[in-house]
């Protein structure tokens, strides 16, 4: 037989934001399903009602999008597939693979109390009774296999064996008629041709309850890869405290997805010590087998590493367009001014930057407007010899193209002139340029100010 076409999903269950965790288990079933010339596809799990948000559903597609993880089809909803979930039941029940089971509440209740007691899984007496009433309230229970095991061969984790006698009967069909969790992603991977699932490792135990369902259709069991959380940096699992959780969050804090892809795949997975790499890379190094047994921990430095060097990439105009967001949800705008050059500003500014917000936070001395108020610092740099010399030096680049390097070379001149070094001036400088703010080098502030401006402020400074 030929292998069948490699098909992953993601199957997010919408009750929150898209956490970073999820978000890699999707990339890592794009890159894998990439890698395979295979399909991936994107299930919403919507089949718990109460805890199902349609802000949650449009928070993950928001946060899929951003990162740039797309599934090749329209994404398939597991609430509107009820109905086929509940005809498959019914094959069960035919089949014997299912009974229905009356137990009440405190019936069951009763039963847990003394499974508990004992050591041992739920056992139904349903399972081989007969009411005389099949309409009376009911739950269809899977019949489970009493003797055995259940083998996984994971291909992150290797072998995980079960004893079929500690899986309890689980219920398929709720007394309303709704269909149960388990149930559902059997039949939606089946019917999806689903051969590979990928998806986080608190989903080992459902993995042996639902691979006796597939057992219990004759259908051929996906291949299996149940990957480690994500940790903080301290090795706990990922909290609040940790600065961040949700996609989102990731890009309110100046991320770029092109970075935060590179990133995430490099969690937990790795190609020799290759710390950037394309999409095309990614894709045709990927395999979920590589992905590292043990939890990955988020290292914010190396975050800040990986989005520096796509910063320093990324064309300037969507930076600036980023940059204006940031800026915007400050509750702060740009000068018009300097919203006109803010590209060409940012070239000259995004040199070291390790995320949109620090280029945000480098743009704030280019923003303020004459005259600045100065600090106490820069106020008692400015003695009387200095005042004089920054009143020569802005006569002397008065002629200066003001661009970085005819100014860089002009201020060394104007240091070998004076008989003194830069450092003489260049705090006092810096102060009058900057107001205190942080600033890049000299030659750099004065060009981003550009000439009439950065002469206007020396000469306020000094007068
Ligand atoms: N809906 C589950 C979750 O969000 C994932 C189920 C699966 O991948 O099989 O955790």
């Amino acid at each position: 037989m030929s292998p069948r076409p490699v098909v992953t999903r993601f199957a997010p269950s919408p009750t929150g934001f898209l956490h970073i965790g999820g978000a890699r288990t999707a990339l890592f079933n794009m890159l894998y399903a990439r890698h395979k010339g295979g399909t991936f596809l994107l299930r919403v799990e919507d089949t718990d009602r109460e805890r199902s948000t349609e802000a949650a559903v449009a928070a993950i597609f928001e946060g899929l999008n951003w990162l740039g993880v797309k599934p090749d089809a329209e994404p398939v909803f597991q609430a509107a597939r009820a109905d086929r979930h509940r005809q498959a039941v019914m094959t069960l029940l035919e089949t014997g693979h299912a009974y229905r089971c009356h137990l009440t509440v405190e019936e069951l209740e009763a039963e847990r109390e003394r499974a508990r007691a004992e050591g041992r899984a739920i056992r139904s007496p349903w399972r081989d009774r007969v009411h005389n009433d099949p309409d009376a309230p009911h739950v269809i229970r899977f019949k489970g296999p009493l003797e055995g095991e259940t083998v996984i061969d994971d291909l992150v984790k290797g072998q995980i064996r079960f004893r079929n006698i500690d899986l309890d009967d689980l219920v398929l069909l709720r007394t309303d008629g709704a269909p149960t969790y388990n149930l559902a992603v059997v039949v939606d991977d089946h019917d999806m041709g689903v051969t590979h699932i990928i998806r986080g490792d608190d989903h080992v135990n459902n993995a042996a309850r639902q691979t006796l369902i597939y057992q219990a259709f004759g259908w051929e069991v996906p291949a299996m890869a149940h990957i480690p959380l994500i940790h903080g940096p301290d090795g706990a699992k990922l909290s609040k405290r940790h600065g961040a959780q949700a996609v989102g969050e990731f890009a309110d804090m100046g991320y770029l997805p092109e970075a935060m892809r590179n990133y995430l795949t490099r969690l937990g997975w790795g190609h020799g010590d290759s710390e950037i790499f394309s999409d095309a890379e990614a894709v045709s190094w990927f395999d979920v087998r590589d992905v590292v047994k043990s939890p990955a921990r988020l290292d914010w430095a190396k975050l800040a590493f990986v989005n520096a060097h796509y910063i320093k990439d990324a064309d300037n105009e969507r930076l600036a367009d980023l940059v204006r967001g940031d800026i915007a949800r400050r509750g702060e705008t740009l000068p018009d001014g300097v919203d006109r050059h803010l590209a060409t500003l940012i070239e000259l500014l995004k040199e070291g930057a390790k995320s949109t917000l620090d280029i945000a936070a480098s743009l704030e001395f280019v923003i303020k407007t004459r005259p600045l108020s100065l600090d106490e610092k820069c106020k008692g740099l400015l003695t009387e010899e200095t005042r004089a010399r920054l009143s020569r030096l802005a006569e002397h680049l008065a002629a200066v193209e003001f661009q970085r390097e005819p100014l860089e070379a002009a201020i060394r001149a104007f240091a070998g002139q004076e008989g003194v070094g830069v450092g003489k001036f260049g705090a006092a400088l810096r102060g009058v340029l900057s107001g205190g703010s942080p600033a890049p080098d000299l030659a750099t502030a004065l060009t981003a100010l550009g000439r009439d401006e950065a002469l206007g402020r020396i000469l306020d400074a000094v007068s």
